[in-house]
């Protein structure tokens, strides 16, 4: 049997002069076991939705509903589902985990502190994505390469070592620009948002539009410093945690 780094390896090397849809397919053959796409319905994520729907691939849609999306996230989260005949299983926070945050933190807690808002990442992302991925082998993200410095580090492929898994990044070498032309050759349904300035987004409080010329990133947890801002759904090569462009 091929040692896991082994398997790393060839699927970084393939994945380098493969197409993204091949990408997916070379983690499917590869993977005796469940490949979960985990989706936030941002543009990267819509283009990898319509790859694995219209060639049938065997990757389970999930999302992570922290109870603070957009109402435009909810309107493309149904669209998605009409116009691919897919169903996007959602996983929501604890109902008594958040209880109990917003009666330690208040309902906008987050804004406090760096610590009150990791809190509320960890109970409304982190918690979901642990039983999102439960029992796979395999996950798909949307991450990017030109989204952050310091995800240019990263790989089209890794293992997941906290979460033993084999993580793929189909379009990581795919920029903002070539996401946006995919999605509208395929007229693939998108987050009304976009069109507004809001390039990443993720929850509502913690998400606002950028001003033309501002990092693609800069309207996410906008109050923190650049540093600080990740919420411990993805671990770099080095691990330690990468900024998410999705809650994702
Ligand atoms: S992005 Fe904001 S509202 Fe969403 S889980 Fe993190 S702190 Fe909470």
């Amino acid at each position: 049997m091929e040692a896991i780094s082994d398997l790393v390896a060839r699927l970084n090397a393939q994945a380098a002069t493969q197409r993204a849809f091949e990408r997916l397919q070379s983690l499917c053959a590869a993977l005796p076991g469940p490949v979960v796409f985990t989706t936030s319905f941002g543009i990267e994520d819509q283009a990898i939705t319509h790859l694995i729907a219209t060639a049938g691939l065997d990757i389970a849609f999930a999302t992570l509903d922290t109870g603070r999306m957009f109402p435009q996230t909810y309107d493309l989260w149904a669209q998605t589902e009409a116009r691919y005949g897919i169903k996007v299983r959602p996983f929501f926070p604890r109902a008594d985990a958040v209880e109990a945050l917003v009666a330690a933190q208040g309902v906008n807690g987050f804004y406090g502190s760096v610590e009150a808002r990791k809190a509320c990442c960890e109970t409304r992302k982190l918690e979901p994505l642990g039983r999102a991925l439960k029992g796979a082998q395999g996950w798909v993200t949307g991450l990017r390469a030109d989204q952050s410095d310091h995800r240019q580090g990263l790989s089209f492929v890794s293992f997941d070592e906290p979460r033993g898994l084999v993580k793929l990044n189909p379009i990581f070498d795919w920029t903002r620009e070539e996401a946006a032309a995919f999605t509208a050759a395929n007229d693939t349904p998108v987050n009304a948002l976009h069109a507004q300035g809001f390039l990443s987004i993720g929850c509502a409080p913690c998400t606002r539009a950028i001003a033309p010329g501002e990092p693609e990133r800069a309207g996410r947890w906008w109050w923190e410093d650049e540093a600080k801002k990740e919420c411990g759904l993805h671990v770099g090569p080095d691990g330690r945690l990468t900024r998410t462009g999705a809650p994702t």
